[in-house]
């Protein structure tokens, strides 16, 4: 560009910044970015000057600038044909609504716990109770159970520890969270006594399992009387069935999930790619990587709440899961047939399901208690396993 020597073609700054809409100001901001070199400065009077080819350009700038883009980012936008421009500001628009979705989410959160105060009242009328079961096998292949899945009237909680440390570091995950259990949280308190329950948690994980690649993922459910605080982070899963849909609550925290939001790669293809087990959040107590998804979630009678590893869901096909979640007379019968399933398909990873129903109080009265037949086989080897019931608990949640 502008080797030729000559001027010939060339505009004046003025003149292409009206040409571009663009003032000169951000004109020679781009130029000192390097987001938009002048065709050819002169090299006595120091004036820039613009060739009309660059018009697109800078007009490309000014939308990623209204975009909301970085520079450096604009600065690589710029510099690629148009195919790779294209993926580029689509996987930062997604990266964008991801974001917001983060935030949204902390939104609802405040939103929920300034209104609670008066809803924890009006809910103490109708009265809901938690039935649940939970069950961790080792699998057919692994030798030893990392998972950790706990289940009581206040807390559901599957964890999935990797690492040499992975089995104490699911453990001192869920740990950390049954100490929530015992402590009354007034709905003011619940986002803080949450955050730090996570940095305890991190610290608890990081003393548990002192090795550099250990970890865990963690989905917990805490019960607050009318509602479900949930925490989140890595690659284990809540479900909710309501009224016969089923979708999935949290989000994956791995690097497969995040090229498809980014629409690199399609779901087919995650669910064969060879790094899908790789995680881009956990707890490990290590800076930087410790950020859970927390948020409130409304209950409602009828609903069923299903929390599991993913050596559940990489070998049972999520309509199975559905069906099996569905059709279970209960929740110790559904974690019984969700772990079947997993053996049958050759249980390659440890198996962790807890399943929870939400009943009214009196409903929950009136019910049989059902009885503790079939335990899940070889519960967890972690602290929690001996919480881990076989058969079915249950118990009011409105504590
Ligand atoms: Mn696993």
């Amino acid at each position: 560009m502008g080797e030729s020597g000559t001027d010939e073609g060339l505009t004046t700054i003025g003149a292409f910044a009206k040409a571009s809409r663009l003032s000169q100001k951000a004109l020679r901001l781009y130029d000192e970015l390097g987001l938009l070199p002048p065709a050819r400065v002169d090299p006595v009077t120091g004036y820039r000057l613009y060739a009309p080819a660059q018009l697109e350009q800078a007009r490309l700038v000014a939308w990623l600038r209204r975009l909301g883009m970085p520079l450096a980012r604009i600065r690589a936008v710029v510099g690629m044909d148009a195919p790779d421009a294209a993926a580029e500001v689509r996987a930062y628009w997604a990266r964008v609504e991801s974001d917001v979705a983060a935030r949204r989410e902390l939104a609802a959160f405040l939103v929920g716990q300034l209104e609670g105060e008066g809803r924890e009242m009006e809910n103490n009328d109708e009265r809901l109770a938690v039935r649940y079961a939970a069950s961790s096998d080792t699998g057919l292949v692994r030798e030893s159970n990392q998972d950790a899945a706990y289940a009581s009237s206040r807390l559901l909680a599957v964890a999935d520890g990797f690492g040499a440390g992975g089995g104490p570091a699911s453990a001192a995950a869920v740990g950390t969270f049954r100490e929530l259990e015992r402590s009354a949280l007034p709905p003011g308190e619940l986002l803080n006594a949450l955050d730090e329950a996570v940095v305890r948690a991190g610290r608890a994980v990081r003393e548990a399992a002192a090795e550099e690649d250990s970890g865990t993922t963690l989905t917990a459910m805490l019960w607050t009387g009318s509602r479900l605080a949930l925490v989140h982070i890595g690659d284990t899963r809540a479900y909710l069935l309501r009224d016969g849909d089923f979708f999935q609550i949290t989000h994956d925290h791995t690097l497969v999930r995040t090229m498809v939001d980014e629409g690199r790669i399609s779901a087919a293809e995650a669910a064969s790619h060879p790094q899908r087990d790789l995680l881009i959040r956990a707890l490990s107590g290590r800076a930087g990587v410790d950020r859970p998804d927390v948020r409130l979630h409304d209950v409602r009678t009828g609903d069923r709440y299903l929390l599991c590893s993913d050596g559940l869901t990489s070998v049972v096909g999520e309509e199975d899961v559905r069906r099996t979640v569905a059709g279970a007379a209960g929740p110790e019968a559904a974690v019984r047939e969700l772990t079947g399933l997993a053996l049958r398909a050759g249980a390659p990873d440890n198996v962790s399901c807890v399943v929870a129903d939400i009943e009214s109080a009196e409903e929950a009265g009136s019910a049989e208690q059902a009885g503790s037949a079939g335990s899940a086989g070889k519960a967890g080897s972690t602290g929690d396993a001996g919480d881990v019931a076989g058969g079915a608990t249950r118990a009011t949640g409105a504590a």
